[in-house]
C-alpha cells in the first residue's frame, strides 16, 4: 500500500472513532418520512409529486431526489430541515406504507443514479457529477477519508460491509471506465483497510482498485485537497483555483456514495445510509433517509434530557440541530447528544496569526474575519472566501475563541444569494431587451399591400373578429 504525502496545514487530532467496533443498529421505518425541496448549495427544488400520490421506492419526488419508502404523500408543506440556521423549507411528508414492498428483481435493475446525492459533506448530485466525466475518465477517486473525531460511519461501512462498497465501486468503474480507480483512506483504519483488501482479494480486484493511504490530518479527505494530493502522487500539477476535479478527468465519490449505488443494483434504490450516533452508547445506526432526527434517537433510547442538545455532524464541521423533526438526509453522517460545554467569551482579534498555518487552503482567515465583519464582498471574493472549505481548523488555533468559521459560512451564503439575485436581474434584464426588440420590430413591420404598421394592422383585424363573435352569438 502506498502512502499520500501529508496535506500543508490542518490539524492532527486524537482519533475518536465511536461505535466503529459493533455492526451498525437497523432504525425501523418510522411512520413518516420528510423530504425537503433542498437541492445542492440550497437552491429550491420542484417536487414532481402531488399530495395524495402513491410513491414508490426509488420514485423521483424532485429532480435528485428520491422516496426511500413506499407511501402516500400527505402534503407538501414547510417542515423543520437540519441546517445550521435551523430554517424551515417546503418539504415533501411522505405517509410510509409499511406492508411489504414487491421484490425488485435484482438482475433487471439498472444503474439509474438520478435519485442519488452524494453522501460526502456538498450532497451534489452523483449524475451530474459523473456527466462531468462521462467523455473521459482519468482517475475515478474513491473518497473513504473520515478524520473529524466523533465521525465513524465511513470507517464502518468499509469494516462491516466492504463487499457491497466493492459492488458499488465496480459498477462505478463500468459505467466510468476510468484510466485508474484509487481508494484513498487514512492509514490510522487498520480494521477497515484489512476489511476492503479481503473484499478485493474475494471479488478478484485487487489490481483493478489501488489502496491508497493518508495521513490521518484533519481535513485530508476535503475534495479539493484529496484531489490536489492524488495528484501529486501522479506526479501531475495540483488543481489550479479556476478548475473543477472533472475539468482534468477526475472524479471523487465519497465511499458510502458508492454503497448508495450498490443498494440501488440489488433493490432497484438508494434508501439508507450509515449515521454515527454519538450518545451514552456510541453506535453505528442504518437509517432510512428522510427519517427524523427524533425517531432515530427515540428508537436508541438516546433522546437530549435537560440541558443536552443534539448536534448534527462532527464537532468541528457540524452545528446544533434546531429541531428534532428536521430528517437524516444524504449528508447527515453523525448525530451526538451531549450537553454543550460554555463558549468561551470571545475576545478581540490579536493579529497573532495563529489561524494561518493551520488553514488547509493557504488562506489568511484573520484578514477574511476582518473583511466579513465589515461585510465586504469584494474583498472578500478578492481574498478567496469562495475556497474556504468551513473546516474549523482556523477556530482550535484562535486564542480570542473567535467563531470564524460561522463568519464565513454567513458570507459564503450571503455571497451565494447576492450571486443567484444578480443572475435572476441579469436573466430578467435580457428577457425585457428581447421584448423590447420585438415590439419595435413589430412596430416596423407593415402589412404587404398597406402602409399601416402591423400591431395597428393586426389590433384592428382581432377588433373586428371580436364584433363578429358577438354579432354571430
Ligand atoms: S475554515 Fe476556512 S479559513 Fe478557516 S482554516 Fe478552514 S479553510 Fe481555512
Ligand atoms: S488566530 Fe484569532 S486572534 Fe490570532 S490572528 Fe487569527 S483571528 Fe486573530
Amino acid at each position: 500500500m502506498e502512502t499520500l504525502p501529508r496535506i500543508s496545514g490542518g490539524m492532527d487530532l486524537p482519533r475518536f472513532k465511536p461505535g466503529v467496533q459493533h455492526p451498525p443498529v437497523t432504525i425501523a421505518l418510522p411512520a413518516t418520512l420528510v423530504f425537503p425541496l433542498i437541492g445542492h448549495q440550497g437552491r429550491a427544488l420542484q417536487a414532481c409529486v402531488v399530495a395524495g400520490e402513491h410513491v414508490h421506492a426509488g420514485q423521483l419526488l424532485a429532480p435528485g431526489m428520491a422516496a426511500s419508502a413506499k407511501g402516500v404523500v400527505r402534503a407538501i408543506e414547510d417542515h423543520a430541515t437540519a441546517h445550521p440556521s435551523g430554517m424551515t423549507a417546503p418539504s415533501v411528508i411522505l405517509d410510509v406504507d409499511h406492508t411489504r414492498e414487491s421484490a425488485v428483481d435484482a438482475s433487471s435493475a439498472t444503474l439509474d443514479l438520478a435519485g442519488i446525492v452524494g453522501h460526502g459533506g456538498a450532497g451534489f448530485s452523483l449524475s451530474r457529477k459523473l456527466s462531468t466525466v462521462a467523455d473521459r475518465c482519468r482517475c475515478l477517486i474513491i473518497n473513504a477519508a473520515e478524520c473529524e473525531p466523533g465521525i465513524a460511519c465511513d470507517e464502518s461501512l468499509l469494516c462491516h460491509d466492504a463487499g457491497a462498497v466493492l459492488e458499488g465501486i465496480k459498477a462505478l468503474i463500468t459505467y466510468l471506465q476510468p484510466e485508474q480507480c484509487v481508494l484513498a483512506i487514512e492509514s490510522d483504519k487498520t480494521h477497515a483497510i484489512t476489511s476492503f483488501e479481503d473484499a478485493l482479494k474475494e471479488g478478484k480486484a485487487t489490481g483493478e482498485i489501488r489502496v491508497l493511504a493518508l495521513h490521518p490530518t484533519y481535513p485530508s479527505g476535503a475534495e479539493r485537497l484529496l484531489v490536489n494530493q492524488v495528484l501529486k502522487w501522479q506526479g501531475l500539477e495540483r488543481l489550479p483555483s479556476h478548475q473543477r476535479p472533472g475539468d482534468r478527468g477526475i472524479a471523487c465519490i465519497n465511499v458510502a456514495t458508492a454503497h448508495a449505488v450498490a443498494q440501488i443494483l440489488n433493490t432497484g434504490a438508494a434508501t439508507q445510509r450509515l449515521v454515527t450516533v454519538n450518545a451514552h452508547e456510541a453506535c453505528t445506526a442504518r437509517v432510512t433517509l428522510g427519517t427524523p432526527v427524533q425517531h432515530v434517537l427515540d428508537v436508541l433510547g438516546a433522546l437530549p434530557v435537560g440541558a443536552q442538545r443534539v448536534r448534527v455532524g462532527g464537532p468541528l464541521s457540524g452545528f446544533e440541530l434546531a429541531d428534532l423533526a428536521a430528517p437524516v438526509l444524504t449528508t447527515c453522517n453523525a448525530l451526538t447528544v451531549a450537553t454543550p460545554v460554555p463558549e468561551e467569551p470571545v475576545l478581540p482579534c490579536i493579529r497573532c496569526g495563529d489561524c494561518v498555518p493551520v488553514c488547509p487552503m493557504g488562506l489568511y482567515p484573520q484578514q477574511l474575519f476582518a473583511l466579513a465583519q465589515a461585510q465586504d464582498s469584494k474583498g472578500l471574493q478578492r481574498k478567496g472566501i469562495d475556497r474556504c472549505i468551513t473546516c474549523g481548523c482556523c477556530d482550535i488555533a484562535c486564542p480570542s475563541f473567535i467563531n470564524l468559521t460561522t463568519h464565513f459560512r454567513s458570507a459564503q451564503s450571503r455571497l451565494r444569494e447576492h450571486a443567484e439575485t444578480e443572475r435572476a436581474a441579469t436573466h430578467a434584464e435580457a428577457l425585457h431587451e428581447r421584448h423590447r426588440e420585438r415590439v419595435a420590430r413589430d412596430e416596423q413591420r407593415t402589412i404587404p399591400g398597406t402602409e399601416a404598421p402591423t400591431r395597428t394592422a393586426v389590433s384592428s383585424a382581432l377588433s373586428r373578429a371580436r364584433a363578429r363573435r358577438k354579432r354571430s352569438g
